[in-house]
């Protein structure tokens, strides 16, 4: 599903269900009842309150720009089959009007000051990662056939899908030279561990995560099994619990028992009650994350490519963005510019001296720039999220529709001290391109986190384990 194209029988408003939203877009999803659309969302654009320069090929903000920017430059640095697919298709202004006036009921007060944007020509659609669909419709059918089961209490009114939305965040260590003697500091405590503590100042009633992105990116069972647990008992926005598609609270007082009991009833209704798991849900969902995590390569890759396109770290970058002219600090990169960038980068990193990063008093300004759009690419990677969906294996008789082929990206895995097997996919998602003009911010935010944390006098090398909690 990756071409763009006209699709009229999807404007019809009826058909959409508002799911969420964020800053930038709007997530519906398909509620009629061709099954060819079951388990998509349609993503609208939001009105913004500032736009980057349309350049020949559009606007940088659009959908469009977004979806290229997926499709030919992240596709060169993490396997597409990682990438979840967008398909563009046309919208009219009528449509997104109807839309927009259909929503106004559903959409929370607070995300009301911006308004979809009807002037958008396009909306895409792209896969929920939070439900398997094809689950859905052999359910439909097998109610249809079963009356008489309809409305009782079974395995089938048990979860079927859980799916965890993981934002990695940064990790790895700078080995920049070009780092402030005084901010030496940044060599063994990470970016996110240091950042907690100037959360904490900014906002009184912050509650520290012992979470380090450093354990999760380790490859090491013990340090990804601790990252598991720090962030299922202090999420923040870096951890996203779905069950069945429908999101649940987390880390808010009793909404963890009742979050935790919906793993369990989602573990008996693999296992079955015969075999009922002795070991908390939680436990099974922690060990099979990190068995998943631990033996797929995409943390690996993203973790590759945020390190390799940021040599110079932000103190090394930011004095050069500040030199730039004008219009070349407002210039965000087309589509065959970011090409001719990716290009130059997975050049440099297959030569023999890579692993030399050039003397940064050395750079020329051709080279300068470079390596500002590589680290804004790299801004990208930092702020990405990773979606793993677990469901029960098809069994002939009631999921035989259901085929995957293995490969990167999906599998089957063994429930812990059980014969039974789950399926998982593992995608990556929010991978939008970042503006070159947020580097002054990065900096300010860069520096603010630093000098606070030198003035606590914690210790932490994140290159050791944290914590492991019992
Ligand atoms: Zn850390």
């Amino acid at each position: 599903m990756d071409i763009s194209t006209s699709l009229p029988e999807l404007l019809d408003p009826s058909l959409w269900v508002y799911k969420s939203e964020g800053n930038a877009n709007i997530v519906l999803s398909y509620a009629g009842s061709d099954p060819k659309y079951a388990g998509i969302v349609l993503r609208v654009r939001k009105t913004q309150n500032e736009r980057g320069i349309v350049s020949e090929d559009g606007d940088i903000f659009s959908l469009e720009h977004e979806h290229d920017f997926q499709r030919h430059i992240i596709s060169k640095l993490i396997n597409s089959c990682y990438i979840s697919q967008m398909q563009l298709i046309r919208v009219t202004p009528t449509f997104l009007i109807a839309l927009s006036n259909s929503l106004s009921t559903v959409r929370p007060p607070s995300r009301q000051h911006k308004d979809l944007d009807t002037s958008q020509p396009w909306a895409a659609l792209m896969s929920d990662h939070t439900i398997v669909p094809e689950l859905q419709i052999n359910d439909r059918a097998h109610a249809e056939s079963n009356p008489e089961t309809h409305g009782l209490e079974s395995s089938e009114s048990l979860p079927k899908v859980i799916a965890v939305e993981i934002k990695p965040k940064w990790g790895f260590l700078p080995v920049s030279p070009v780092i402030n003697p005084a901010h030496s500091v940044k060599y063994t405590t990470c970016r996110y561990c240091m950042h907690q503590h100037w959360k904490g100042r900014k906002h009184e009633h912050h509650i520290q995560s012992s979470f380090c992105p450093l354990d999760l990116y380790s490859k090491d069972p013990q340090r990804v099994r601790t990252s598991l647990k720090s962030l299922l008992r202090s999420p923040q926005n870096n951890l996203k619990l779905f069950v069945d598609g429908m999101p649940i609270m987390l880390g808010q007082g009793q909404s963890i028992d009742k979050s935790f009991s919906v793993l369990e009833s989602f573990f008996r209704r693999i296992v079955g009650e015969s075999e009922a798991p002795n070991v908390a849900g939680v436990d099974h969902l922690v060990d099979l994350l990190t068995t998943i995590i631990v033996s797929d390569s995409l943390l690996q890759m993203l973790k590759y490519h945020q390190q390799n396109l940021d040599q110079y770290d932000i103190e090394g970058i930011f004095p050069w963005y500040d030199k730039l002219e004008l219009d070349t600090k407002l210039h965000d990169p087309s589509i065959a510019e970011w090409n001719e960038i990716v290009q130059t980068y997975l050049r440099r990193i297959s030569s023999p001296d890579a692993e030399m990063p050039r003397d940064w008093a050395e750079c020329s300004l051709t080279e300068q720039l470079h390596y500002i759009y590589e680290f804004v690419l790299s801004a990208t990677l930092k702020d990405c999220s990773v979606i793993i969906t677990l469901w029960p294996e098809a069994e002939e008789d009631s999921y035989g529709r259901i085929r995957c082929d293995p490969g990167e990206g999906e599998g089957t895995i063994q429930l812990p001290s059980s014969t039974r097997l789950l399926r998982y996919k593992i995608r990556i998602v929010d991978i939008d391109p970042k503006r070159l003009g947020k580097i002054p911010s990065y900096f300010a935010l860069d520096q603010n986190i630093v000098r606070h944390f030198r003035t606590l006098n914690v210790h932490k090398d994140c290159s050791l384990q944290s914590f492991t909690f019992p």
